[in-house]
């Protein structure tokens, strides 16, 4: 009997590996026997892999070991296995910047591994089959698509620079294009950085705390009649009437179409782009964009979904679902500036909505104002506080949206819907794997899962929405 030939398994070593399936970043995974560098057999050990596609034999050098998994980068694809879903990527900066991570799939193969990925997560981390998934909304434009740019800013030798991180670093990728955001938003970004150094404010170097601009955002309204700039500084000590009246003046004489410029302060080091304090420096602090009919005022601080036109599908989807009814009393937890619930109002009896950012809500109140809807109340709470405060005053609602951040909802939230029998639960979702293990709880507690509805908010990316309509049928009507 011949031995069984095992690879040693450790950095800098390349190996042949068969790509069987995908992470949630969409990164490749191959499993191979091999040998540690103590001469441990470690069977079926997953090395995951960027810009490799499944069925794709690969040649790829290890980067990075730990006990259970390890990465690699791709060195070669073997040219038969070539999987027909992938395409040469658009953009150049694609494979250093992190932006983007799913570009060299097809559109069609990137709403594939979505589609399949919500799936997977369900099952996997949720535990949940038999579900009935609908075809996920794919986008009819994948590109140039993102209303929302924020743009790191920083200085290396004097030097500022502007552009998107590496991907799985802070260096940057020098910001000349980029495929997914509006193309007038980047000739702006770009500008305004200049505008900066020009004036003799330096771009912000990390790893000294030195230096002013750190980041700079801009937010635009559908047709691009309003758009929105914020400079995010250390602090306001280079700041003076002059560099004011430079800073706007510059600005809007080539951009008329900028309606507001804002500065947010933020001293801290980290990873949150935003600080607490800011200074509109020029116009209202807010623009106006219109979504499904109505208008929405959005300042700085307030959430607002970044691409308008899968957002449009990805309510009007939510709400078909949901089926309301003029007797329906709803909930919009994590309202932001109460988009779901001024759009769900017309076909409604009351919405009371609930948000965390005081800024936010009080775009909410503008907003129905804006849009004479006098049947929504907005609050600012955390949603697992207000909803239980709401339930003992006496509100019956009948339907409650669930929208919450990345990191899913507050068990005490869930514990209230439970406890008071909630009919219907609308859950969107923007990530598949918190959304799971929410599911598993309300599931466990008389919920049945009765659609399941992917949306592609972020095409060439890995992200994706899900709507989950559920209902408790023994739950209260009104
Ligand atoms: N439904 C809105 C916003 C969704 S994003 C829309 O579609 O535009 C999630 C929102 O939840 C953000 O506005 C965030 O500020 C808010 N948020 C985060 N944690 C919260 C909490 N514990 N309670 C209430 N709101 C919260």
């Amino acid at each position: 009997m011949t031995e069984e030939y095992l690879p040693l398994l450790e950095v800098g070593k390349t190996i042949r590996i068969d790509i069987t399936s995908y992470t949630h970043e969409g990164l490749g995974v191959g499993k191979i026997n091999g040998i540690n560098n103590k001469e441990e057999k470690l069977e079926n050990f997953p090395f995951f892999i960027f810009g490799v596609m499944l069925n794709e034999r690969c040649l790829v050098k290890i980067t990075k070991m730990t006990k259970t998994f390890g990465y690699a980068e791709v060195e070669k694809i073997y040219y038969e296995t070539t999987n027909p879903n992938r395409v040469i990527p658009m953009c150049e900066s694609y494979p250093k910047c992190g932006g983007c991570n799913i570009m060299h799939m097809a559109y069609s193969g990137q709403k594939t591994f979505k589609q399949e990925m919500i799936k997977s997560t369900l099952e996997k981390l949720g535990g949940l089959t038999d579900l009935v998934y609908h075809p996920l909304i794919g986008a009819d434009n994948p590109t140039l698509y993102r209303n929302k740019v924020q743009v790191p800013v920083n200085s290396v030798f004097n030097k500022t620079r502007l552009g998107f991180y590496e991907r799985d670093s802070h260096n940057i990728v020098s910001l000349t294009k980029c495929y997914i955001q509006s193309e007038l938003s980047t000739a702006l970004v770009i500008f305004v950085k200049n505008i900066f150094t020009e004036l003799g404010v330096m771009g912000y170097n990390e790893k000294y705390d030195e230096g002013i601009l750190k980041h700079i955002l801009i937010r635009k309204n559908h047709d691009e009649s309003e758009f929105m700039v914020i400079p995010v500084v250390k602090n306001l000590s280079f700041l003076n009437k002059d560099f004011t009246d430079k800073l706007i003046s510059k600005i809007i004489n080539k951009f008329k179409m900028v309606k507001t410029i804002v500065l947010n302060v933020n001293p801290k080091k980290g990873n949150t782009i935003l600080g607490d304090e800011q200074k509109i420096i020029y116009g209202k602090g807010y623009i106006t964009d219109k979504l499904c009919g109505l208008l929405f005022n959005i300042s700085a601080k307030s959430f607002y979904q970044v691409n308008h036109e899968q957002t449009e599908k990805l309510y009007n989807r939510a709400l078909e679902l949901a089926n309301l009814t003029k007797d329906d009393i709803l909930i919009d937890a994590y309202c932001g500036i109460g988009t779901i619930g001024l759009i769900a109002s017309k076909k409604v009896k009351e919405v009371y909505g609930v948000e965390i950012i005081n800024d936010a809500v009080i775009n909410a109140k503008e907003n129905a104002k804006l849009n004479n809807i006098v049947n929504a109340k907005f609050v600012c709470n955390t949603s697992e506080d207000q909803i239980q405060k709401w339930l003992d005053e006496g509100i019956k609602p009948s339907i409650i949206v669930v929208d919450p951040p990345r990191k899913g909802c507050d068990e005490t939230l869930l514990d209230s819907i439970i406890n008071s029998k909630i009919k219907k639960v609308l859950y969107i979702s923007c990530n598949p794997a918190t959304l799971a293990r929410d599911l598993r709880i309300l599931v466990d507690h008389d919920y049945q899962i009765t659609d399941v509805q992917g949306v592609d908010l972020f095409p060439q990316t890995s992200h994706v929405e899900t709507v989950c309509l559920l209902t408790n049928q023994a739950g209260n009507n009104k």
